[in-house]
């Protein structure tokens, strides 16, 4: 008999979630032990996307062998532990046949749509694997290709997705197998109008994740990771940061596109648009709960959170002459505009203006945004300066502008470090500076020490 499920839970797990045989049975547990999770989404295994994407840079014929035997030992390693490998075998040994022909390719053309054909191959891999370790746990399980679903445009490497096209694509295509079967399906890889696979960019699952959560009006979107939920630092760097129970969405949102990998910078779009709760936790450790994201939060805290986003670029721009401010402004940007430059922080005085570049997360190719024809354009009308090896610390958290004394909470934290640039005042819930990459750390560890401790 078919039953029908009056709610839709879809779960993600990450990269280390399903990095060998062991890790995705405690993934399977997890969805298994939840019945409202009818929708997988995978990542590929942890270090397969990076082999990936250094075979789509084009390598010579030997350094190509080591890293498909890389991959290849990777997925050999899971199908070594099922009972019947068999079948399951041939189709990885296809895909990674059809590997090595796309990185032979990469070797003579660079192409942006090869790369992300290429790199696609790694969630393709995972989430076969998945379904197998399922069957064999006795589970009736569909492998379903994201691809008929995630429909984007053609930015291969970091394309943007459509979501009323995968809203009416999930209905048709979607909807009626999660009556039948739990689904499995990949995270990152979309196709084009024209059917050509594209990426969402690095760590784009989450992103994948929420935007089939949205298309299905799921009741929750889960993310699996190898931390129990969203710190108010990267743990890494501050093993005293502490979990969060519960975050809004904009707190999430300003925290991922300020740097914090946990989530991909536009995770949370979707599920704010059709208000869905997103949980993060532990896939090593579901028992030690997680944060759940959702429009309200109980007394959301003057100071929530500290990120940070690594390798910036500072771009000083300096007037030739003695044009207004608005003038030059209104030139300066009309330049980066047409260059379709993805500007991210901007301060300015009377003759010159500072821009902070976003790097564009993209999957592969030039993920540079200053590019040789920019640079030389800005040349020709103004004195352009440059400055690399920066990192941008953010305080995320609430009426940041309204209230009084956080630019001394944090400032006088700072006294000795380098600030190389500010920016406060635009938005309520950040205060952004520049300090040189060798810093940033020792200010976060600082900063949070002061504030969160
Ligand atoms: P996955 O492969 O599961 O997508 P990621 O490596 O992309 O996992 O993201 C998880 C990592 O995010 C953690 O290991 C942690 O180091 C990092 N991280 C950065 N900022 C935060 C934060 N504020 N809270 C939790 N983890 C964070
Ligand atoms: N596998 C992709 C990456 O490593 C996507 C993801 O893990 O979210 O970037
Ligand atoms: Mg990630």
């Amino acid at each position: 008999m078919t039953r029908i499920y009056p709610q839709i839970v879809v779960a993600k797990f990450g990269g280390t979630s399903v990095a060998d045989f062991d890790a995705m049975n405690r993934s399977a547990s997890i969805v298994l032990a939840d019945q409202d999770v009818r929708l997988v989404v995978l990542s590929a295994s942890a270090g397969v996307t990076n082999l990936l994407v250094e075979l789509s840079a084009g390598l010579e014929s030997g350094e190509r062998t080591d890293k498909i035997e890389t991959l290849r030992a990777i997925q050999y390693n899971i199908i070594s532990r099922l009972s019947q490998p068999t079948a399951i075998s041939q189709e990885i040994d296809h895909l990674l046949d059809n590997i090595s022909r796309l990185a032979e390719e990469a070797a003579s053309v660079s192409s942006t749509a090869l790369n992300d054909a290429l790199v696609s191959h790694g969630e393709l891999m995972s989430s076969l694997l998945f379904v197998e370790v399922l069957r064999e746990r006795g589970v009736e399980t569909q492998w379903f290709d994201a691809r008929k679903v995630i429909r984007t445009n053609d930015g291969f490497g970091c394309a943007e997705p459509m979501p009323a096209a995968i809203a009416e694509l999930a209905e048709k295509q979607l909807r009626p197998r999660l009556e039948q079967a739990l689904v499995i399906t990949q995270g990152f890889i979309g196709s084009d109008a024209k059917g050509h696979t594209t990426t969402l960019g690095r760590g784009g699952s989450d992103y994948s994740a929420s935007l089939f959560g949205e298309a299905l009006h799921a009741a929750r979107v889960d993310i699996w990771t190898d931390v129990a939920g969203i710190y108010t630092t990267d743990p890494r760097i501050v093993p005293q940061a502490q979990r969060m129970d519960n975050v809004t969405f904009s707190e999430a949102s300003e925290m991922a596109a300020y740097g914090a990998k946990v989530l991909h910078p536009a995770t949370m779009l979707p599920a704010m648009r059709k208000n869905i709760p997103v949980f993060v936790g532990s896939s090593k450790n579901p028992s030690a709960g997680g944060t759940l994201v959702c429009c309200h939060a109980d007394n959301p805290p003057r100071y929530r959170a500290l990120a940070v986003r690594r390798k910036q670029t500072l771009l000083k721009l300096h007037s030739l002459n003695t044009q207004p401010a608005c003038v030059f402004l209104a030139e300066m940007f009309a330049v980066l505009s047409r260059h379709n430059t993805a500007i991210d922080l901007v301060t300015t005085s009377e003759t010159s203006i500072a821009l902070i570049l976003n790097a564009s997360g993209a999957t592969s190719g030039d993920a540079d945004s200053l590019t040789t024809s920019l640079l030389t354009e800005l040349s020709s009308r103004c004195r352009v300066e440059l400055e690399t090896g920066l990192d941008l610390v953010t305080l995320i958290g609430n009426d940041l502008t309204q209230a009084s004394g956080v630019c001394k909470d944090v400032f006088t934290e700072l006294e000795k470090h380098h600030v190389r640039m500010i920016c406060h005042g635009a938005s309520d819930h950040t205060l952004c500076f520049l300090l040189p990459a060798a810093s940033s750390d020792r200010a976060v560890k600082v900063l949070h020490r002061s504030l969160f401790e």
